[in-house]
C-alpha cells in the first residue's frame, strides 16, 4: 500500500472512531480518576454524552469540567454505589436529562487489603459492598430503561485477581470474581432483549490504586507481564470503548484480559 492510500486508511479511522458512539448516552461510575476518568473520557471521544459519578462531586466535577471545555457533553453527579438511594438518583438524573442510557461502565471499586486470618468483617463488606453489591445495583437500575429502548451495553471492570485470587485480597478477589458470575447471568437473562454484558479483566494498571506496590515488588511483576509493561487507563477504556460500540454487537457474557498476556 503507498503512503497516500496509508493516510487515507488512518483518516477514515479517526473519522470512524469520532462518531463510534455519538449520539448514545453512557454512565461511568469512580470516574474521577485512574481507570474511570481515562474511560469517561475515551467514550466522550467516540462521540457519547457522559454522565460522570464518584462519591466526591468535586473530584467527579473537575474531570467532567475538562471534558466539558473540549467541547464534549458531560454531566457530573455525586453518587456512592454502595448506597441504593444514591444509584436511584444517579439513573433517574440521566433519564431526566438525557431520556435514555445506552452504555452503563461498572468501574467503581475499592481495595481493603490484609491477609484472610486478620481481615476485619467491616473491611469484607465495605469491598463486597462497593464493588459487587454497588455494581449489582446499577446494572440492575438500567435494566428498565435498557429494555424499553430494546438495546444497552453493559460493560463491568472485574480484575484478572477475580480470575486467579491473590494473597492478601480475598475480599477484593471474591467481589472481582462474583462480579464475572454477575456479568454471565444477567447476560443471559437479557441477551434477548438487544442488551450485551461482558466484563474486563485488567491486569496491573497504573494508577493511584497500584502505585502504593513497592518498586522492588513493582520490578518483579513485570518479570510476569509477557509484555513487560504495566498497563495504562487508556488501554482498559480502549477495551471498553470496543465492547460499547457497534463493532461487538455479537459478544455478550465474556471476559475480556487486558494485562498484556500475564493471565493466560
Ligand atoms: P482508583 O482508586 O484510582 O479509582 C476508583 C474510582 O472509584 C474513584 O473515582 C473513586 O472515587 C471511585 N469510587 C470508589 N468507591 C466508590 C463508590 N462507593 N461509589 C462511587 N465511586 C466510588 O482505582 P482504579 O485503579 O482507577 O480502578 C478502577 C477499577 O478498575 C476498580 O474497579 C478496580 O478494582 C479495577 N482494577 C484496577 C486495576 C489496577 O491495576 N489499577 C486492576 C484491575 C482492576
Amino acid at each position: 500500500m503507498g503512503m497516500i492510500n496509508k493516510m487515507d486508511v488512518a483518516a477514515t479511522q479517526s473519522a470512524f472512531r469520532e462518531d463510534l458512539l455519538s449520539g448514545k448516552t453512557a454512565i461511568v461510575t469512580g470516574a474521577s480518576r485512574g481507570i474511570g476518568a481515562a474511560i469517561a473520557s475515551r467514550l466522550c471521544e467516540a462521540g457519547a454524552n457522559v454522565v460522570l459519578c464518584s462519591r466526591s462531586a468535586e473530584s467527579v466535577g473537575q474531570i467532567a469540567d475538562t471534558l466539558r471545555s473540549k467541547g464534549y457533553t458531560t454531566l457530573s453527579m455525586a453518587a456512592d454505589i454502595s448506597q441504593k438511594a444514591d444509584v436511584e438518583g444517579l439513573i433517574e438524573k440521566t433519564i431526566e436529562q438525557f431520556s435514555q442510557i445506552d452504555i452503563l461502565v461498572n468501574n467503581a471499586g475499592i481495595t481493603r487489603d490484609t491477609l484472610l486470618m486478620r481481615l476485619k468483617d467491616e473491611d469484607w463488606d465495605a469491598v463486597l459492598q462497593t464493588n459487587l453489591t454497588g455494581t449489582m445495583y446499577c446494572t440492575r437500575g438500567v435494566l428498565r430503561p435498557m429494555i424499553r429502548q430494546k438495546s444497552g451495553r453493559i460493560i463491568n471492570i472485574s480484575s484478572v485477581v477475580g480470575l486467579i485470587g491473590n494473597a492478601g485480597q480475598a475480599n477484593y478477589a471474591a467481589a472481582k470474581a462474583g462480579i464475572i458470575g454477575l456479568t454471565k447471568a444477567t447476560a443471559k437473562e437479557v441477551g434477548a432483549r438487544g442488551i450485551t454484558v461482558n466484563a474486563i479483566a485488567p491486569g496491573f494498571i497504573t494508577t493511584d490504586m497500584t502505585a502504593q506496590i513497592p518498586e522492588k515488588n513493582q520490578e518483579q511483576l513485570l518479570e510476569l507481564i509477557p509484555l513487560r509493561v504495566f498497563g495504562s487507563p487508556e488501554d482498559v477504556a480502549a477495551g471498553v470503548c470496543f465492547l460499547a460500540s457497534d463493532a461487538a454487537r455479537y459478544i455478550t457474557g465474556q471476559v475480556l484480559q487486558v494485562d498484556g498476556g500475564m493471565v493466560m
